[in-house]
């Protein structure tokens, strides 16, 4: 959302923005965010219909293009990207499916990073093959990979970073240079930091994709996603959504409205944890190695410092052994929830390699790293004394 130098909100800070961005109030002057359920609006007149229809006049027409509450949700993450325009969707995986549609021909070529998001691979490699987009798949931090893979109909590099589970990073702005140079967008995922944490467009991202499940709801609650980016590009993605469906709920918009007033606290309080829990895991002797960007031996550990504010709520780590020893493990925990998803106040645990990442063949889980003994944890918002006592179990198994 471009702000006017008039506007109150002008140069201001995300806290303030996540509070207050794009609301709207009505006649009735309520304080809080409402939610409009209408599915379609009445027009003053004959006229003013035919211009809302043709465009003409900005304005409601059916909730299918625009919806007061999905508005106020679209803007307000706009601000916090730092971007002209925002577009919401039914989910996160609608918001890459609407951004690939409308982005991508026959003929096309996508390359994608090999640690994305599992579905995100699936619709690449099954849908969008289907329909003529080539699709090559590489190491997120081998920049030099990217570079050799890049080809004449290169229309879109893909990626999350940090990822999942490992926690690997690449420089978003060297990729943004290499996609401009390359004539490609530059896509980035930013699910695990969200712009508490870390700001893809300012580094030179031309759009950047949410899941509003996760982070941005913050409490398990609805299903969402969204597109951010520049008004060109952003409008194109509006367009597919408007023809072919794939609606954010102005319920679930609302849910997401409440989650983004908390949330730079919510991924701070995330982030605290987690690096605490990672040093305490590192310490244990039956442990053989943590993955957090927070922890100085990671890889990442630097540039991850460079460009997020901090280093997010999502670690995984080694037992000693392999399947049985992970499996006991997990089954041993009390607190935590065993169940794949992220980014709630409940902390979570998960065996990558028989659930998030099971359709990997065998191969594909030793070059991604995927061991047999790895266990992630999505940290959320407990004691970490209660969490640390619940991994005592753990390893009492
Ligand atoms: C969950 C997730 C998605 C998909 O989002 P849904 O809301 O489940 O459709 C995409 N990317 C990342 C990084 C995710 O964690």
């Amino acid at each position: 959302m471009s702000l006017d130098q008039d506007d109150p909100l002008f140069d201001a800070e995300l806290d303030t923005l996540a509070v207050r961005a794009g609301q709207v109030r009505s006649p009735e002057g309520e304080h809080s965010e409402t939610i409009c359920t209408s599915s379609s609006y009445v027009f003053a007149n004959a006229a003013e219909a035919a211009a809302r229809f043709s465009g003409e006049l900005p304005g409601n027409v059916y909730s299918r293009y625009t919806n007061p509450t999905v508005r106020n949700f679209e803007q307000r993450i706009a601000a916090l990207e730092g971007a002209e325009s925002a577009v919401a969707t039914a989910s996160g995986m609608a918001a890459i499916l609407s951004t690939c549609m409308a982005l991508l021909s026959a003929g096309d070529h996508v390359l994608c990073s090999r640690s994305v998001f599992g579905t995100t691979s699936v619709l690449f490699s099954k849908y969008m093959q289907k329909f003529g987009v080539e699709v090559d798949f590489v190491a997120l931090s081998d920049r030099e990979q990217w570079r050799q893979k890049l080809r004449g109909n290169t229309q879109l590099l893909f990626l999350e970073t940090p990822s999942n589970p490992l926690c690997e990073v690449v420089d978003i702005a060297a990729m943004s240079q290499l996609a401009r140079n390359a004539g490609a967008l530059l896509v980035v995922d930013n699910c695990f930091c969200t712009p508490a944490l870390q700001q893809p467009l300012k580094l030179g991202a031309d759009l950047v994709i949410h899941s509003a499940t996760k982070y941005l709801d913050g409490q398990g609650r609805c299903m969402g996603g969204v597109v951010v980016g520049g008004q060109e590009l952003t409008s194109e993605v509006l367009a597919f959504i408007r023809s072919c469906g794939p609606t954010l709920s102005p319920f679930n918009a609302w849910i997401f409205l409440k989650g983004l007033e908390t949330l730079r606290l919510r991924m701070d309080a995330h982030s605290a944890n987690a690096l605490q829990l990672a040093q305490w895991l590192q310490a244990r002797k039956e442990v053989e190695r943590v993955f957090y960007g927070g922890l100085p031996e990671h890889p990442g550990h630097e540039l991850a410092k460079k460009q997020q504010r901090a280093f997010g709520g999502v670690l995984s780590f080694c037992v000693k052994g392999g399947r049985e020893e992970a499996w006991k493990f997990i089954d041993a925990t009390r607190v935590m929830s065993l169940t794949a998803n992220l980014g709630d106040a409940k902390t979570t645990i998960v065996h990558p390699a028989t659930t998030t990442h099971g359709r990997l063949s065998a191969e594909e889980k030793h070059s991604a790293g995927i061991t047999d003994n790895l266990i992630r944890i999505a940290v959320g918002l407990e004691a970490v004394s209660d969490l640390q006592k619940d991994l005592e179990r753990g390893f009492a198994a």
